[in-house]
């Protein structure tokens, strides 16, 4: 069997372990006969399943009773238009930061409903910043502040949480689980699976329960948290499998040694990665050192007429999906929890040895 390394940004890889115990309880599932893609999402099986998904998240994440955790559909992009509808209130403003592209979408988004206050915006430094706090121009009656703690794309993360009198939203799809952090400081985080959680097709919605029920009177049922909340994330049929699989994803983790033991490995990978580019003098990354994200690593090539060779070779020597996003260019490695340190270390040797027969 071949396993490549797959350097994916999203849909991203899944630990080996998951997906061989997927596969071997595929067609008959705990001697049932059947595969949990054809069951009920009212069987007793697929509510323990989701339970289970449920209680395991909420250990990894210390996670009170005071939040709901809702299994949705949509993608995080879906939540860009439930965010304002659910807490705008009648106070019909927020404010937002601009970090990144997934912070334009959710601006762009946000805009259809409530007057958006972009609070600060690091795109004059082409988003390879953040802008310090002291330059925010907050509102003290704003619904919400929103923003994305890691930018996907541009590699850009936050390493403090703002600290508001509002409720604080967080994009966390390309960060979630990649390191301990305090469920307290936010209201409602919200994530796509597809890169740190499980399968594509999923969404995660972690809020606050005093927030449930404010939703605005137009807002689409399948977009009302608290409308989620009361039914247990089953108001319709829900993405089963991949809740599956995301749980699986959750006992792993809680068997790799929980979020504080990922957040040792990920530091290691995301510093040896960085430290080789920073001394390499032929690849460059363009993150300010104190916001450089520990999940997505972008860089360019010294001269980017190499780019084309470099993923050609790449591929060849199974270290996969290093393109970067269009709207960058270059490279960008996601070094997401399911990817081993190994990984870093063939992806590192493997540009030591490029950079040499190219310099
Ligand atoms: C991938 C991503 C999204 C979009 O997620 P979908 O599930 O495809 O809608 C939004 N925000 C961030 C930070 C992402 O990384």
């Amino acid at each position: 069997m071949k396993r490549v390394h797959n350097f994916c940004a999203g849909p991203a890889a899944l630990p080996t372990e998951v997906l061989k115990q997927a596969s071997a309880e595929m067609l008959d599932w705990h001697g049932e006969g059947l595969s949990i893609m054809e069951m009920s999402h009212r069987s007793k099986t697929i509510v323990d399943v989701f339970n289970e998904a449920e209680q395991d998240l909420r250990e990894l994440m210390n996670i009170s009773d005071d939040y709901a955790v809702l299994f949705l559909q949509g993608g995080a992009s879906t939540q860009f238009s439930a965010i304002p509808l659910n807490l705008m209130g009648d106070k019909g403003k927020a404010d937002y930061l601009n970090t990144g592209q997934w912070s334009k979408k959710a601006i762009k988004e946000a805009k259809k409903f409530v007057d958006v206050n972009v609070a600060a915006s690091s795109e004059d430094t082409n988003f390879t910043t953040i802008p310090p706090v002291e330059s925010w121009n907050l509102q003290s009656d704003a619904a919400y502040l929103h923003y994305t703690p890691n930018e996907t794309i541009g590699g850009v993360e936050f390493f403090d949480v703002p600290k508001v009198d509002v409720p604080v939203v967080a994009d966390m799809s390309s960060t979630i689980l990649s390191r301990p952090i305090n469920i307290n400081d936010f209201d409602v985080i919200y994530a796509g699976a597809q890169k740190n959680i499980g399968p594509a097709g999923l969404t995660l919605v972690i809020v606050k329960k005093s927030l449930l029920g404010n939703a605005d009177p137009k807002t689409p049922t399948m977009l009302d948290w608290g409308v989620a909340a009361e039914n247990d994330s089953m108001y319709n049929t829900p993405p089963t499998y991949s809740v599956y699989l995301a749980g699986l994803v959750f006992k792993w983790l809680k068997a790799q040694g929980g979020l504080s033991a990922m957040a040792e490995i990920n530091a290691r990978k995301a510093k040896k990665l960085y430290d080789y580019i920073d001394q390499s003098g032929f690849y460059a990354n363009p993150v300010e050192v104190q916001s450089r994200s520990l999940m997505n690593v972008p860089f360019t090539l010294k001269n980017a007429e190499l780019d084309k060779v470099f993923l050609e070779k790449a591929d060849a020597a199974g270290l996969l999906n290093l393109k970067g996003h269009r709207s960058v260019g270059g490279m960008r490695a996601s070094i997401y929890n399911a990817v081993p340190e190994q990984a870093v270390d063939d992806l590192i040797a493997f540009m030591k040895d490029f950079a040499n027969a190219y310099a």
